[in-house]
């Protein structure tokens, strides 16, 4: 059998069906479905993106044997619905529509009322006796040719639009304001002026023939898988250029025919605050590019009944029958032409944060569906925005009392953002590369504007609705958004915005609430969110707090499926608490020499390190030794027996001497020592390349009295907490180890000194030593230093650093453009490389556990709080996984969601039990 490229749907029946994305794009995929189910869909047919990389692959060419299926598609549509393209008595039209595997909103084109011309268009002005109207559309479908197949744009970006230039014109000789003014005549004239703009530029005319429109059309929506546009999209959403687009054939519906027509779009629950409401919004008499345009501003549906009360009725009754058949909140466009409800689009609902949260432990709830499949809808990285501050009430209160209050919007984008006004994407890039706060402020958003979007803090537009383009990308790149507010006149030529008598300009300070709609001159405090104030601050009643409710379920059932541990890196008493309040289960990096620059440290820590004889650096050791004791019990006490991994010395010595005279001429006083001593010292422990030099644990074996100093520190503060009864689970890791006799080395020192405090103290506790598989060689022969070692830690930004051969701290510069080239397709110290680093980790976990099959394996490198990065260590089997407290949720998450969609690795075939040192 020929293979298919092109299906049909509607009419009650369809070839496809909403499993089928991957062939027919998701509009495709979901228009089959509501058809399939009897909803109300327009008919009309897909070409499978299958199609789309024949077109590249054919010279950007539709392939004879599709144009042959299409055009049996398109007899099919024609008999379905009694009309024919281009058939002076009773013409189609349809409409020309992208539709890729994951939604691009509005970064490919679309045609609109094709199959008009001079012909159908005087057939249709017999049929609806309505010249305005038709004339209208045809103006629209010109206009939308001319742009998008004819190519007939704004030469820059500052230009106008050649098809607005014209309408502009005719309106000042008209002496109206708004298009809406404009007669059938005048559109009538304006169709002709375009077809003679379109004829200079391009030297034809515009086609007449609707088969010759539609091979047009067709080819550009292809075509427009690869602007500039949906390049950068694909690029900010990892979406792979090889999907392709397919494109949707529909017979077209008018919400523009009179007051019985309208459209609109709409989420099945609140896509902002998740609530299960119908929410969305309409106009009436209009076209689905007027409501999402930000044009004209819509209404809220719930005005809808009394417009037109049977198509609220229908529409609510769709609502419920899409929400039980998808199990999910969907995103509907919908059209009534004279009366008559039509589905044109449903998708699932693009949501922030707190709605992906609410509606996900909602719709547990509400039986639709199951614990689990509740985790793999929400994205880890989204309890950001959970966790984000908020204004400080009592500040904004004081501020509106003062008059700050500027003007008001929708609530778009929930969060709270503070930043200078810029009023471009370019600039809000530029500026936040300076280190700049900024708040993009536009009349309107497009999808040009997707860079600025994501680079500034918030977003505020004067015109547009919850479900203008501002709103829908703010809310789903979790930016705090405000739209829509109509009082707001901005100037971009002037660099000005005004409300009222005030202006405000490029560069001033304002702060927008995304949840109230507020805008506020000036900068505002802001204040942890209510999971933050419940959790660490603990200044709000859990009850009183039903975000941080959901919240805790989500968690609750995340613990429940994730094996992964989750362990956090702190080296502070409070930090440690915060991690321990975000669930973490234990310390798995305390990095000490964070401590040495505490108070009253980093005197006697200078002392041991310009000391020139043992005894000298023993004297200053001995005051060391009580105030990391302090330290340690500190977080021993917090941690109330969950393991705590600290780690000996690691960074080179010199990150602790003072570089500047001024500096080092005190230090000799105060060390009672010549400054040319203090000089000469710094200056010999200078090194080319620091990172490779006199660190880690070669500190401890060139001086082991540090590392008997800090072991004794660890223990005795162990001794001390375990007397008060509390338990304790040291274990002491040492870094930068390449060699087993290095680890060996300072473990005997550390187990020694555990012996002797035992004794001393007369009390027992467990203890672990182990090391950090930070350097390739370490990796390479984790089988040798698993006889020692009784757990390792992945230290991923060294290993990634030295793996790479790769500064951690030079990078960025050739980074960036690494990453925009997809050399690496993302920064490797930020998620890890699976193929490089990954693949010396698992061979690590191999070997480690061939040796030791009990060896406690973990990773304490920044990738810890990475959601890929966390089910990369799911996948090849460690225990646990360490980040920054403020990240333990975000992993917490990851390893559920890694546990339910990755099987965990095999464990390796056990052999003979590694003898313990
Ligand atoms: C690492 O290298 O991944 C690590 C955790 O250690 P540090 O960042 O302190 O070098
Ligand atoms: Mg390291």
């Amino acid at each position: 059998m020929a293979k298919k490229y092109v299906y049909f749907f509607g009419a009650g029946a369809a070839e496809g069906n909403m499993k089928m994305k991957n062939l027919l794009g998701g509009k495709g995929a979901n228009l089959a479905e509501m058809a399939g189910i009897g909803l109300p869909v327009p008919p009309g047919f897909t070409v499978s993106t299958e199609v789309c990389q024949l077109f590249y692959k054919n010279k950007k060419k539709i392939p004879e044997a599709v144009k042959l299926e299409i055009e049996k598609n398109l007899k099919k549509l024609e008999k379905a619905v009694g009309q024919a393209l281009g058939d002076p008595k009773n013409p189609l039209l349809v409409s020309i529509r992208s539709g890729a595997r994951a939604s691009m909103p509005g970064m490919m084109d679309t045609i609109l009322n094709l199959g008009l011309n001079e012909k159908t268009v005087a057939a249709l002005i017999a049929k609806t006796n309505n010249p305005r109207f038709v004339y209208d559309s045809y103006r629209r479908f010109v206009q939308m040719y001319g742009d998008v197949v004819l190519d007939l744009k704004p030469v820059s970006k500052d230009d106008i639009d050649p098809f607005e230039a014209i309408i502009e014109q005719k309106k000042h000789e008209r002496g109206v304001g708004n298009d809406t003014d404009l007669t059938a005549d005048d559109l009538k004239d304006l169709v002709a002026a375009f077809k003679a703009a379109i004829k200079a530029k391009t030297g034809h005319d515009f086609p007449e023939d609707p088969m010759k429109q539609l091979w047009g059309a067709v080819g550009s929506v292809f075509s427009s898988w690869m602007n500039e546009r949906a390049i950068a999209y694909r690029k900010l959403y990892d979406i792979p250029e090889s999907w392709g687009t397919a494109v949707n054939v529909q017979l077209m519906v008018f919400g523009n025919m009179g007051n019985d027509s309208g459209t609109g779009v709409a989420f099945t629950r609140d896509a902002a605050t998740g609530e299960n409401t119908f929410y969305g919004e309409y106009l009436m008499n209009a076209q689905g590019e007027d409501v999402v345009a930000g044009t004209r501003t819509p209404l809220p549906i719930a005005e809808l009944k009394k417009d037109d009360a049977k198509g609220y009725a229908q529409l609510e009754k769709i609502r419920h029958i899409l929400e039980k058949h998808y199990a999910d909140m969907m995103d509907v466009e919908f059209t009534i032409q004279q009366g008559r409800l039509y589905m044109l689009q449903c998708r699932v609902g693009k949501r922030t944060a707190f709605a992906a949260i609410k509606i996900a432990v909602d719709m547990v709830e509400e039986k639709l569906i199951g614990e689990k499949e509740a985790l793999a809808r929400i994205e880890p990285d989204q309890l950001n925005q959970l966790l984000r501050p908020i204004f400080d009430p009592a500040q904004k209160e004081v501020a509106i009392k003062g008059g700050r209050l500027l003007v008001k919007g929708l609530n778009a984008g929930p969060g709270a953002a503070t930043g200078r006004i810029v009023f471009n994407s370019v600039d809000a890039e530029a500026w936040v590369r300076k280190g700049e706060k900024v708040i993009l402020t536009r009349i309107e958003t497009s999808p040009e504007d997707i860079k600025g979007m994501n680079a500034a803090e918030g977003i505020l537009t004067a015109r547009g609705g919850m479900t203008s383009h501002a709103a829908l990308v703010a809310r789903q790149m979790g930016k705090v958004c405000v739209a829509g507010c109509g009082d707001l006149v901005i100037d971009y030529g002037r660099r000005t915005m005004t409300v009222k008598d005030r202006t405000l300009k490029e560069g001033d300070w304002i702060s927008i609430d995304g949840t109230t709609g507020q805008v506020l001159e000036g900068k505002l405090n802001t204040k942890p969110s209510e999971v933050l104030q419940v959790l660490i601050d603990k200044t709000l009643d859990p009850a009183q707090a039903p975000v941080y409710q959901t919240f805790a379920k989500i968690m609750k059932w995340a613990d429940k499926v994730r094996t992964l541990k989750i362990r956090t890196n702190a080296d502070q008493p409070d930090q440690s608490a915060n991690a321990v309040a975000f669930g973490a289960e234990g310390i798995g990096l305390c990095r000490t020499e964070h401590m040495f620059f505490g108070e009253g440290k980093i005197g006697p820590m200078r002392e041991m390190i310009l000391a020139d004889t043992l005894d000298q650096r023993k004297t200053a050791l001995a005051k060391l030794l009580p105030l990391q004791r302090q330290d340690f019990a500190g977080i021993f006490e917090v941690m109330n027996g969950r393991p705590v991994t600290i780690r000996t010395i690691d960074p080179p010595l010199h990150e602790f001497l003072p570089h500047e005279e001024k500096e080092q001429r005190a230090l000799a006083q105060q060390m009672g020592i010549s400054f040319e001593k203090v000089k000469e010292r710094v200056e010999s422990l200078h090194e080319f390349n620091p990172m490779l030099g006199f660190r880690g644990c070669r500190l401890g074996i060139i001086y082991p009295e540090i590392t008997a100093m800090q072991a004794r520190a660890v223990f005795e503060a162990a001794a001390a907490t375990k007397k008060k009864g509390i338990n304790v689970e040291p274990e002491v890791m040492i870094p930068l180890v390449g060699h087993v006799k290095e680890l060996d080395h300072q473990t005997k020192i550390v187990r020694e000194t555990a012996a002797a405090v035992m004794k001393e103290q007369g009390v027992k506790f467990k203890y672990l030593v182990g090391t950090m598989i930070e350097i390739p060689r370490g990796a390479l022969t984790a089988d040798e230093i698993a006889v020692v070692a009784e757990f390792f830690s992945f230290g991923t930004n060294d290993l990634t650093q030295t793996t790479l051969g790769v500064s951690r701290d030079d990078a960025a510069r050739f980074l960036i453009p690494y990453v925009e080239k997809e050399i690496y397709s993302k920064d490797p110290f930020e998620v890890l490389d699976r193929d490089g680093v990954g693949r010396l980790m698992r061979m690590a976990v191999e070997k480690g556990r061939r040796t030791r099959p009990a060896i406690k394996l973990g990773i304490c490198g920044e990738h810890g709080g990475d959601p890929s990065s966390v089910e990369f260590c799911h996948m090849i089997g460690l225990n646990y996984v360490s980040c920054s407290p403020f990240r333990v949720p975000i992993a917490r998450l990851a390893a559920a969601r890694a546990a339910l969609l990755t099987p965990p690795a095999p464990k390796p075939a056990q052999r003979k039990k590694a003898s313990k040192k």
